[in-house]
C-alpha cells in the first residue's frame, strides 16, 4: 500500500479531518440548496448535510441532458433480446413516469414499492418515485406472499408497481399472481400499477390495479423534481436475513448518495463512457446502489440483464463482449457460478473489461486464483459492506492509490471509515489477533432501523455489545499491512479448542478437486463443539464414504479436525446467494429453523433433513 494512501486515510478518519474530507465530497453532487454544514451530532444520531436540498433524479437524470444521445443502459436477457436507452429516453421516461405517479396520488415523503426483474422500466419507475421525493422500497420477486404482505405493511406502502412477468433460467415467473396473493393478506397498499410485459398482459385487471398502458402519456411531459432534504430517509433496504430475522433499514437522501459516489470513485475510478454491469436480483441493495445512484449519477452506461448469468455456459461472456462492459460488480454468489460452470463461461474477447468486483461474502482464495488466471488483466477487487452501513468497512480502493490485491482478503480501510478488531472485553486486538469487527467513525451512508424514531433499537442492536462502536457482528482478523480478512459471522464461530471462522474451513475444503461449494458449521458435541461439513460435490464426482474420509484428511493436514462431511446437491441460501449456517445448526439440534422468509429455495431444508438424519 502506497505511503500516500496510507497518510490519507490518517487524516481523512480524525475528527479535524473527517468533515473535511466529507465535506469536499459532497460536491459530486448538485444541490438545490447548500447544506448548511456537513455533519451534526455524533454518530449514530448525526445528521449529515442538514439544510441542503436535492433530489436523486435530477442528479441521474436532468444532469446528463448535456450528451443527450449517450447510451444510459443496455438491456439484455436469457434469450439476447436487446435494447438501450439514451439520456434522452431516460429523462422522457422517468418524467412520464413520474407525472402518472402524482396523478395516482404520490407525494413526498410517501411510500412506494417496486417488484421487477432488472429491466429499464424498474429504473424509470424508481428515479420517478425519488424525482417525486417519495421513499423507494424494492423487494425480491418470489418472496413468500406472508413476507411481502409484511414488508408492504411495514414500510407502509400506498402503491405498489409490478411488471407482470419474467423468466428466470428459461422459467416464466408470474408476478402479477404472486403480489395479488400478497394483497389478499391485507395491506395499506390502494392501488396496483401494473407495467405490462407485451400485448398479452394488457387484460384481466382486478379492483385497484391501473394498467400503465391506459394512463401513459404520448407527448412529452415534465415533472419538476420536487427538493429533497439531506436528512429525508430515500429508501428502506431489508437486510438479506442470514443470520435471523432480516431488518428494514432506511438510508438517508444527501450523506447516503455522496458516500456512494466516493466510494466507487475509490472502487473503481470509472471513467466517463465506461460499461458497468452489476450482477445481483432487484431485491438486494446492490442492484439499487449501482443502477440507481451512482451510474446514472456519475454519467456511466449500465448493462440491464435479466435472468440468471448461469442460465448458459457461457452467458457471461457473451454479455460482456456483446455491450463492451469495463466495470462488473457481482454478488460472490455469482463469482462461484461463473468457476463451477468452467472456463467456457469466461472464454471470449474479454478485453474490455478492467475490474470485477466482490460483495456480500469473502470470496474465497480458489475462486480468486480461478478467475485471476482466466483473466489475468483484471483487478480482482473486493468491497464489504451490510446494510446498515453501505459504504465499505474494507474494500480496494485503487482508485486512490496502488492497493495491491490479497486473495482471501475484503482489502484495506476506506477513507471516511474505519474498522478494529475487538476481543470479547471489547479491547482492540493487534494484527493477525481473531476477534468481533466493528465500525468508527461512521460514514455518512450509516442508515437508521425503519419505525425507530428515537433510534432506540437500532442503538441496542448495534452499539450495545461493544460502547462506542458499530457492531458488524462479523469475525476476523487483521494483517500487519492493514488488510482485512472477513472469517465469517461471529454467530457462526466454531469452538473447538480454539475459536474458528467458518470461512477458515471452508476456504480449504473448497481448494479439494471434488468439491464445488461447501459450508462448515459447529454442534454440540459430549467433549465441546464438533465440525460439521456440508459438501457439494462437483459435477461427476461420486460422492461416498471414501470421499468423506479424504476430504477428512485433507483438513487435517491444514490443522482443521473435521467430525462430519455429509454431501447434497445444494446449500442453503438467502435470495442475494449467502449461506444460512444457522438453519443447519438448527437442523442438527431437531429445532425450529427460525425465520426463513428470504431462503431461496425451500425444497433445499428437506434435503438437508434427510441428509442430516442418515448421517
Ligand atoms: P442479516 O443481517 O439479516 O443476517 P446479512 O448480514 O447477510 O443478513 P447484508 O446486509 O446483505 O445482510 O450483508 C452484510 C454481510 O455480508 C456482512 O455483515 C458480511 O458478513 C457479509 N459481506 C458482505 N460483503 C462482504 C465481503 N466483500 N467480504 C466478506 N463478507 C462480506
Ligand atoms: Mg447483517
Amino acid at each position: 500500500m502506497s505511503r500516500y494512501y496510507t497518510a490519507r486515510i490518517i487524516f481523512h478518519n480524525t475528527i479535524l479531518g473527517l468533515p473535511k474530507f466529507w465535506g469536499e465530497m459532497a460536491s459530486c453532487l448538485t444541490w438545490f440548496k447548500r447544506p448548511r454544514t456537513v455533519i451534526e451530532g455524533e454518530p449514530p444520531n448525526a445528521s449529515w448535510y442538514s439544510g441542503g436540498t436535492l433530489n436523486i433524479s435530477f442528479n441521474a437524470v436532468d444532469r446528463n441532458l448535456d450528451e443527450p444521445e449517450r447510451v444510459a443502459f443496455y438491456w439484455t436477457n436469457e434469450a439476447g433480446e436487446e435494447r438501450a436507452i439514451s439520456y434522452r429516453e431516460l429523462w422522457n421516461e422517468v418524467n412520464r413516469a413520474s407525472y402518472v405517479l402524482r396523478e395516482m396520488g404520490i407525494r413526498k415523503g410517501d411510500t412506494v414499492s417496486l417488484i421487477m426483474p432488472s429491466v429499464p422500466e424498474a429504473v424509470f419507475f424508481s428515479l420517478a418515485v425519488h424525482r417525486l421525493g417519495a421513499v423507494l422500497v424494492i423487494h425480491y420477486i418470489g418472496l413468500s406472499e406472508d413476507t411481502l404482505a409484511y414488508r408492504l405493511n411495514d414500510a407502509g406502502s400506498k402503491l405498489l408497481i409490478l411488471a407482470t412477468r419474467t423468466v428466470r433460467n428459461g422459467k416464466e415467473i408470474d408476478i402479477t399472481s404472486m403480489a395479488r396473493r400478497a394483497l389478499s393478506k391485507g395491506t395499506q397498499v390502494e392501488k396496483v400499477l401494473v407495467v405490462g410485459r407485451g400485448k398479452r398482459d394488457s387484460h384481466d385487471l382486478e379492483k385497484g390495479e391501473v394498467d400503465y398502458n391506459d394512463v401513459y402519456s404520448r407527448g412529452k411531459v415534465e415533472v419538476r423534481p420536487v427538493p429533497v432534504e439531506s436528512n429525508s430517509p430515500s429508501t428502506i433496504y431489508y437486510t438479506s436475513g442470514t443470520t435471523g430475522r432480516p431488518k428494514g433499514l432506511e438510508q438517508s437522501t444527501g450523506g447516503y448518495l455522496v458516500a456512494l459516489n466516493w466510494a466507487f470513485r475509490a472502487l473503481m475510478n470509472p471513467r466517463r463512457g465506461e460499461v458497468w454491469w452489476t450482477i445481483s436480483e432487484l431485491g438486494w441493495p446492490v442492484w439499487p446502489m449501482a443502477n440507481l445512484y451512482v451510474i446514472p449519477v456519475m454519467g456511466l452506461t449500465a448493462v440491464l440483464f435479466e435472468g440468471f448469468v448461469g442460465h448458459r455456459p457461457d452467458t457471461f461472456v457473451r454479455v460482456v463482449e456483446r455491450f463492451g462492459v469495463n466495470l462488473v460488480w457481482s454478488s460472490t454468489t455469482t463469482l462461484y457460478t461463473l468457476k463451477s460452470l468452467g472456463d467456457e463461461s469466461v472464454s471470449g474477447d474479454t478485453s474490455s473489461l478492467r475490474l470485477i468486483l466482490n460483495t456480500g461474502e469473502p470470496l474465497n482464495v480458489g475462486a480468486w486464483y480461478w478467475l485471476r488466471q482466466r483473466l489475468p488483466h483484471v483487478y480482482i477487487g473486493d468491497a464489504y459492506w451490510m446494510t446498515e452501513h453501505l459504504f465499505p468497512i474494507a474494500g480496494t480502493p485503487w482508485g486512490v492509490g496502488e492497493i495491491p490485491y490479497k486473495p482471501g482478503s475484503a482489502g484495506v480501510m476506506f477513507p471516511g471509515s474505519e474498522y478494529h478488531i475487538l476481543d470479547d472485553d471489547g479491547r482492540p486486538l493487534g494484527s493477525g489477533k481473531k476477534g468481533y469487527i466493528v465500525i468508527r467513525p461512521i460514514s455518512p451512508a450509516l442508515a437508521r432501523m425503519h419505525n425507530d424514531p428515537d433510534n432506540e433499537r437500532f442503538l441496542k442492536t448495534y452499539w450495545s455489545r461493544f460502547p462506542g462502536y458499530f457492531y458488524t457482528g462479523d469475525y476476523g482478523y487483521h494483517d500487519t499491512q492493514g488488510y482485512l480478512f472477513v472469517l465469517g459471522r461471529a454467530d457462526d464461530v466454531i469452538q473447538k479448542g480454539e475459536r474458528i471462522g467458518t470461512m477458515e474451513v471452508e476456504s480449504v475444503v473448497v481448494t479439494h478437486p471434488s468439491v464445488a461449494e461447501a459450508c462448515a458449521v459447529g454442534y454440540p458435541k459430549v467433549d465441546g463443539e464438533g465440525i460439521l461439513l456440508i459438501v457439494v460435490p462437483r459435477k461427476g464426482v461420486t460422492a461416498n464414504e471414501t470421499l468423506a474420509e479424504d476430504l477428512k484428511s485433507y483438513l487435517r493436514n491444514s490443522g482443521f479436525l473435521v467430525d462430519r462431511v455429509v454431501f447434497a446437491s445444494r446449500l442453503p441460501k438467502t435470495k442475494s446467494g449467502k449461506i444460512m449456517r444457522r438453519l443447519i445448526r438448527a437442523l442438527i439440534r431437531g429445532e425450529n429453523p427460525g425465520d426463513i422468509s428470504t431462503l431461496d429455495d425451500v425444497t433445499v431444508l428437506h434435503e438437508l433433513r434427510e441428509v442430516l438424519k442418515h448421517n
